[in-house]
């Protein structure tokens, strides 16, 4: 996850429709380590992990999904299949005991990547409020 200064950097950077990295790793281009993939999603280990699990979850397809906020009716569908991944691989990762589902959205959620992403964080007592 980004600071606020790289959060609000990245807002700028690029248009919101631009690839971002997360093309990049779907195209192979740039390597990853894959936890699993199915037709619509692929998820794989976060390069800078807040917990011992981190992994991201991400619409193979964009759709003018850059960010949560630009989700429209036709995305029902890939929203709903990004949460029930999440719960299977939580289950595949061994985190019974609970884990932690975050969306970072714009620049005051520290979105840094402008690919709809969540994140499933595990393996470590969360807090409440997070930062
Ligand atoms: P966010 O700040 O919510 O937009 O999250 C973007 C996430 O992407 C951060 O947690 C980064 O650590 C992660 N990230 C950026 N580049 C890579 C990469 N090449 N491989 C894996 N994770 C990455």
């Amino acid at each position: 996850m980004a600071s606020e200064k790289e959060a609000a950097l990245a807002a700028v950077a690029d248009p919101p429709d631009a690839p971002t990295i997360f093309d990049k790793i779907l195209k192979k281009e740039i390597p990853s380590t894959a936890v699993y993939e199915d037709d619509m999603v692929y998820a794989f280990r976060d390069i800078c992990p807040q917990a011992p699990t981190h992994i991201l979850i991400i619409p193979k397809v964009k759709d003018g999904l850059s960010q949560l906020s630009k989700a429209e009716e036709r995305h029902r569908e890939i929203l709903g299949h990004l949460m029930y991944t999440a719960k299977i691989i939580a289950k595949q990762e061994g985190l019974e005991d609970g884990f932690r589902l975050v969306i970072n959205d714009g620049p005051s959620g520290c979105q840094s990547v402008y690919h709809l992403h969540v994140h499933l964080l595990g393996g470590r007592q969360m807090n409440w409020p997070p930062g």
